[in-house]
């Protein structure tokens, strides 16, 4: 079983090798900014409850966002395996992810962080607000606090995995198609110390 935690700042390309990793391995994905923007969409109480924190590129609180992926792993029963994209984003949701996988036995494999400098990111997610038509990938302001958030609050998360022997940091920079190959060295790697 493949549990995997994909991880970097916005716009690093999560969601694109996350959809190949998913074909390749038949993972199920749980993207928290994937659940959060369909549950906007649906005008639901967590919805309204996240918004105004996506609106403006801040975290949304822990205790809902744990909830939520809980709700999520309950309902989950994929043998091969989980992607995580876009969680956890602070150490107290790494730890809680931690403690909801032990109770199903099924421990994360590793960490891989795509590793893609600041100016680069900048331009994609410009580029990808011309048809996201995500608020947030359309402001600079906003860009930017994403940017700072990932730095001050979800960058440690990294030390937590790479403490535990469960990390594996590859270039996020080149084709998709050199990404990915990096990506699954990067696993095969993860899968060794494991
Ligand atoms: P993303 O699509 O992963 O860039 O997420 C979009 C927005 O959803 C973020 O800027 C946050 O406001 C919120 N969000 C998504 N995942 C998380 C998380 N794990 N913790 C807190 N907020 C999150």
């Amino acid at each position: 079983m493949l549990n995997i935690v994909l991880f970097g700042p916005p716009g690093a390309g999560k969601g694109t090798q996350s959809q190949k990793l998913i074909e390749e391995f038949q993972l199920t994905h749980i993207s928290t900014g994937d659940l959060f923007r369909k549950h906007l969409g649906e005008g639901t109480e967590l919805g309204k409850r996240a918004q105004a924190f996506m609106d403006e590129g801040r975290l949304v609180p822990d205790q809902l966002v744990i909830d939520m992926v809980d709700e999520k792993l309950q309902a989950e029963n994929n043998s091969h395996g989980i992607i995580f994209d876009g969680f956890p984003r602070t150490i107290t949701q790494a730890k809680a992810l931690d403690d909801l996988l032990n109770q199903k036995n099924t421990p994360i494999t590793g960490m891989i962080a795509l590793s893609v400098p600041d100016e680069e990111l900048i331009n994609r997610i410009v580029e990808r607000g011309k048809t996201s038509g995500r608020v947030d990938d359309q402001d600079e302001a906003k860009i930017a606090t994403r940017l700072q958030v990932y730095k001050s609050e979800t960058l440690p998360v990294a030390n937590y995995y790479e403490a535990q022997e469960r990390y594996e940091s590859i270039d996020g920079v080149g084709s998709i198609d050199d990404i990915y190959d990096r990506i699954k060295e990067a696993l095969q790697k993860l899968q060794e110390k494991n």
